[in-house]
């Protein structure tokens, strides 16, 4: 693996870099809640959306600007939506109905379209299971039905993958992981890219925007969900998320190398069994090298025989902190049965990749050396005797 200098160039010395007002370096923290107009005419062209300008910090906001143009040059998407979204299980109240694939394939989905799929969404690599989706043909199967494909790249970060590029019309992140890469701020960015035809006759919710054409859900989630609804950014977490993404290249780059020097030191283990995409035992081995570039992104997972010993192996680690996070600098790691899914139904686990004994680690920077030293330690530490080295895995 190579660095990739456009990416990192790009990314430092990119449009963004050069927007602020007084030439600043970085992004200033406009800390305000609302912003001074001198006639009352110019701040209601603003609310007619005849002039561009600030006015309430919930509706846009220069700090936030920033960073969403950061992430827009990155993506490559027109216009862009600052804040968290919702569960599915809330939009089940609001009347919205998903309907769940365990493997997001053009055999699994195209069966379930009908008059009524408003759109397809799915994660690029899904956290933890690490099933990597095909964007081209899950996409070219989503314009035929005339509905958008929606992807979480959180996992892969524009580092690894642009969807957009890849025939997706809707790019979401939590920036609260690698973007961010500090762990230091909660966020969300939606990337409209522009392209997608809306229906207005299937996309109703759309309808008042039809002017906008293209742009409509983008208009839409800025003048009228984003200010109605509250997923607002702090500008605060805007700039803290900006600065973490000036070593997005390096961290990814340095967290993909150590996950692929981890994983392939643990497969050499008895008694555990690896997760990770540039393993070839991996499902997903031939599409992570087609669609990810050759990266296995910064998760792996293992399963260990039981809990009780995924509990032991945690316990002794020395590096990786245990936290309900990724995309940190740190290592993190969790036994995600007894946390993040703690409310789902066996089969719900299941189709996440899931079990009793799995532990999923969110590699971080440290030197690689150190953590297989600290992983093999803690692994080898925790067995109990000889038939530890047969656990069987089902
Ligand atoms: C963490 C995560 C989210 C949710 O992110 P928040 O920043 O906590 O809202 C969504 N998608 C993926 C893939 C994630 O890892």
């Amino acid at each position: 693996m190579e660095y990739d200098c456009g990416f990192n160039t790009k990314l430092l010395h990119g449009k963004t870099s050069k927007s602020f007002p007084n030439r600043e370096i970085l992004p200033p923290i406009s800390q305000v809640t609302a912003f001074r107009y001198d006639s009352m005419e110019e701040l209601e062209r603003v609310f007619l959306h005849k002039s561009m300008g600030y006015a309430y910090s919930r509706i846009g906001n220069p700090t936030i600007t920033a960073f969403e143009q950061r992430i827009q040059e990155l993506e490559g998407g027109n216009c862009l939506y600052g804040g968290t979204i919702g569960l599915f299980h809330d939009l089940e109240k609001w009347g919205i109905h998903i309907v769940y694939v365990k493997d997001l394939t053009e055999e699994t989905v195209k069966p379930l379209i009908n008059a009524h799929t408003k759109a397809i969404f799915g994660e690029l690599i899904s956290n933890p299971s690490l099933k990597v989706m095909n964007v081209p043909s899950i996409s070219r199967l989503a314009h035929e039905a005339g509905i958008p494909l929606i992807v979480d790249s959180t996992t892969a970060t524009p580092f690894i993958a642009r969807p957009l590029e890849l025939g997706a019309d809707i790019v979401i992140h939590s920036t609260s992981k690698y973007l961010n890469g500090g762990g230091n701020s909660i966020g969300g960015v939606i990337v409209d890219g522009g392209t997608f035809r809306w229906n207005f006759e299937k996309h109703t919710a759309l309808r008042e925007f039809k002017k906008f054409g293209k742009l409509a859900l983008s208009v839409r989630l800025r003048t009228d969900t984003w200010e109605n609804l509250g997923g607002c950014m702090a500008p605060m977490n805007a700039f803290l998320s900006y600065i973490g993404t000036d070593t997005l290249g390096l961290r990814m780059q340095r967290i993909c190398e150590n996950a692929d020097r981890l994983a392939h030191a643990l497969d050499q283990m008895k008694g555990i069994q690896v997760s990770y995409l540039t393993l070839p035992s991996h499902p997903c081995y031939e599409e992570a090298k087609d669609i990810l570039d050759g990266y296995g992104g910064g998760i792996l997972s293992f399963r260990a025989g039981s809990k009780e010993r995924a509990f032991r192996i945690i316990n002794s680690l020395k590096y990786a902190c245990i936290a309900s996070n990724i995309g940190d600098v740190r290592t993190l790691v969790i036994h995600p049965a007894s946390t993040l899914y703690i409310q789902a139904s066996k089969e719900e686990m299941q189709a996440a990749g899931v079990y009793e004994d799995t532990v999923r680690v969110s590699v971080g920077i440290e030197s690689a050396d150190d953590l297989i030293a600290d992983f093999t330690e803690a692994i080898n530490n925790s067995r109990e005797g000889k038939e530890d080295e047969n656990y069987s895995f089902r």
